[in-house]
């Protein structure tokens, strides 16, 4: 069976006059681009167009960022205390508006109205650590270390940072982002996804609202050209990323060779592990979430499965588990798997189950063109299970950023182990057991970022990191938590001497030495 071909929505050659604009954010204005090329931004679940998105001029690029530099010089000298409650006054609107702002994203973006409220909960959290930054951002001292000599560091904010996010989480990546950046003394070019900018937007409203002045955030919209400009700037310091592998490599490997600072977290294709000893029902619900949740359109997704040993008995029950969930429209009462966010993901998601089929995988669940009365129109593609997945098959190789989970099986917790730490991926991995011995082996062998013991997703809350490793991540530090404070602000060291009359030298020395 294969999926008819949607025809994507295309790039525009100019905004029509009855489609509302998304507009660009320059020092403290919400301003029309001049650009002359716009994307729609479409409801996945019904096609209809929201909005139209301008591809931002090099002009307005440069505009962003002179607007952010010229702010910097005064927000870098804004007292602690004055930066945190903007913050405190943010998180609060962020709360007030909350259904708002899950309407809006779910419109754009296609997930349900919970999962967007969670989207924007998680970034919520990450501007509740913002307004207490101050607690982290603060140097050492050593007394004495030569005769009446003190040396102390210097924390000091970088200048104008930028940030690029992806369609996933337009609410949390971008709040992963600007809140850090700005709480540390920088200000900020935000980057949002052409394919969902406006939850983005509504949110940088409610940033100026909350008090950040003119300049201090300012918002750019395109696609590669302008994400080129910013790596390319010599005004930008540092850049953060987030997005897939392809891109944040090439953002990474530009943004480092103009000599800026870069983070870019890519990428995943997160595997979990069951043991036979697993609680069944807790595991079946967890992975099942895991994967289909968001439409499988999560970087911590739990794409593929291996079960290990009795475990490999399971695969009727989690068929079963994943034909419970209902597929439809995101603002649908008791929806589980909305839309695929684009017509372009959802050709690529129905191609990767066919080349599943062709590559020998067994389809034990075709979620291809269910019916969602009312929806005809969307990209709807519903739970999809493959069983006998094996590396150098192609559902296995890609990502596939849907809801197809892959059924892989091993003898024992070694091979699984060993598998995991075989993919070119390290984002995020859990494993589902009642035993510690076997959960506190995982956690010392397995080589991926973020992991969950019998936790299907497991991000981090704001007081850690996110991480990731090998083809997940660039970069040393992560974009939240204690690492964020580093990669935002550069280490000045000062060593420093008083004299009085009694510590007044005579005489020059001409040694190395205090
Ligand atoms: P994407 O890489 O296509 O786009 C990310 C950003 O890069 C967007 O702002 C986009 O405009 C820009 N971009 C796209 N093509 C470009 C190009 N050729 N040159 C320069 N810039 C370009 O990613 P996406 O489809 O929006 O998001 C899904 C991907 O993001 C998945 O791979 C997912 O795993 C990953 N992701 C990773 C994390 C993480 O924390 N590791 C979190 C969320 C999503």
């Amino acid at each position: 069976m294969s999926a008819l071909p949607k025809s994507p929505s295309e790039i525009q050659a100019r905004p029509l006059a009855d489609v509302p604009t998304v507009k660009l954010l320059i020092n403290g204005e919400f301003v029309e681009s001049q650009s002359t090329v716009w994307r729609d931004i479409v409801n996945p679940a019904t096609q209809e167009v929201l909005a139209r998105v301008p591809f931002a001029t090099p002009a307005e690029v440069d505009a962003a960022v002179a607007a952010g530099k010229e702010a910097f010089k005064t927000w870098r000298k804004t007292a602690i205390g004055a930066r945190a409650r903007i913050f405190l006054k943010y998180q609060q609107l962020i709360r007030e508006n909350m259904a708002e702002l899950a309407a809006i994203l779910t419109a754009e973006q296609g997930k349900t109205l919970p999962d967007a409220e969670g989207d924007i909960f998680r970034g919520l959290e990450v501007v509740e650590h913002a307004s207490a930054i101050g607690n982290l951002q603060l140097g050492e001292l050593a007394n004495n270390v030569a005769g009446g000599v003190d040396t102390y560091t210097l924390l000091q904010p970088l200048g104008v940072c930028a940030g690029i996010t992806p369609f996933n989480f337009p609410a949390m990546i971008p709040l992963w982002m600007f809140p850090m950046a700005i709480a540390t003394g920088n200000t900020f070019v935000l980057k949002p996804s052409e394919q969902d900018p406006m939850v983005t937007m509504r949110l940088v409203e409610l940033a100026l609202q909350a008090g950040i002045p003119p300049g201090v955030l300012n918002v750019v919209h395109g696609g590669e050209d302008v994400v080129n400009a910013i790596c390319d700037h010599p005004d930008v310091k540092a850049v953060s990323f987030v997005g897939s592998t392809k891109v944040g490599t090439h953002v990474y490997n530009r943004a480092t060779q103009a000599g800026k600072r870069a983070q870019c977290m890519m990428g995943a294709k997160n595997h979990a592990i069951v043991m036979p000893d697993a609680n069944k029902e807790q595991t079946l619900n967890a992975i099942a979430g895991a994967a289909f949740g968001a439409a499988g359109q999560r970087c911590m997704a739990l794409s593929v499965v291996v079960l290990v040993g009795e475990a490999q008995q399971w695969v009727p029950d989690l068929v079963a588990k994943a034909k419970t969930l209902k597929i439809g429209a995101g603002t649908e009462k008791g929806v589980d798997v909305g839309p695929l966010v684009s017509c372009a993901a959802y050709d690529r998601v129905n191609g990767l189950i066919e080349r599943g089929v062709a590559d020998g995988a067994m389809l034990e669940l075709d979620g291809r063109q269910p019916r969602v009365p009312g929806f005809e129109k969307g990209n709807f593609v519903g739970p999809t299970v493959f069983s006998g997945v094996k590396p150098g098959m192609v559902i296995y190789d890609q990502e596939i950023f849907g809801p197809v989970l892959c059924l892989a099986a091993a003898d024992n917790i070694d091979e699984a182990i060993e598998l995991i730490n075989r993919n070119v991926n390290g984002n995020g991995t859990a494993i589902f057991t009642q035993s510690g011995a076997a959960a506190r082996r995982f956690q010392e062998d397995i080589d991926v970022g973020q992991v969950g013991i019998n936790v299907p997703i497991p991000v981090p809350v704001p007081l850690f990191s996110f991480s990731g490793s090998r083809g997940s991540k660039l970069g040393d530090l992560g974009p939240y938590g204690k690492q964020v404070i580093l990669f935002y602000t550069q280490t000045k060291t000062i060593t420093q001497r008083w004299f009085d009359d009694s510590t007044v030298s005579h005489g020059v020395n001409t040694t190395i030495s205090l």
